[in-house]
């Protein structure tokens, strides 16, 4: 009975806990291009889940960077892979400009980021060390991928997928049905 209504009641309870306690919400940004979200962003995206109260999940509008999917495709498509996932405490969103400045607007503590390999390293060093410059109270946070989805990549994906090959081990199932009748027409 305890049990049954500790489930039902999980999330209250949680938010409550918060809440007694007077303690900030924690809030995360997972900022990136996304284009298109496969399945290494999802597992970073759910372990920060299970840290932080709350996970914004941001699609940075980079004029530099020439896009493969529209924002709104790639917005449509994160919430529908999220929605599959049931996480509840992510929020998907856009935004232009510094990421920084995004997370101070959205009262965010914590930028979070993925790490593959080493050749990730000095790119995401020098980011996170200049957005620390740029505000020092907001802390990025790594995270590793499963081994599985380590090696995984937006461009990999879209290289297969030029190529015709099978990117269904590599993003979620509606990313796979969305990119494969976009490839069709
Ligand atoms: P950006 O253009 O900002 O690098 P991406 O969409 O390529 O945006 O990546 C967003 C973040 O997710 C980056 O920190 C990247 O290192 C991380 N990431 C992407 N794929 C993986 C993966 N397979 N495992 C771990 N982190 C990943």
């Amino acid at each position: 009975m305890l049990q049954k209504f500790t489930k039902g009641f999980k999330t209250h309870l949680y938010w409550a806990k918060i809440r007694v306690k007077g303690e900030k919400m924690q809030i995360a940004i997972y900022p990136g291009s996304f284009d298109p979200i496969t399945n290494g962003h999802l597992d970073v995206l759910k372990n920060g889940a299970d840290i932080f109260d709350k996970v914004i999940i941001a699609v940075a509008n980079n004029s530099q960077k020439n896009g493969f999917l529209t924002i709104d495709e790639r917005i449509e498509l994160i919430k529908a892979s999220v929605s599959e996932m049931r996480l509840n405490n992510v929020e998907v969103d856009s935004f232009d400009g510094l990421t920084i400045d995004y997370a101070k607007q959205k009262g965010a503590q914590v930028l979070l980021r993925g790490l593959r390999a080493v050749s990730d390293f000095e790119y995401e060093m020098q980011l996170s060390q200049t957005n620390s410059a740029l505000c020092e109270d907001i802390k990025t946070i790594f995270m590793i991928t499963k081994p599985e989805y380590n090696f995984i990549s937006s461009s990999t994906v879209k290289e297969i997928l030029d190529n015709n090959g099978d990117i269904s081990k590599f993003v979620p199932k509606k990313v796979n049905q969305y990119l494969l009748n976009r490839a069709k027409n």
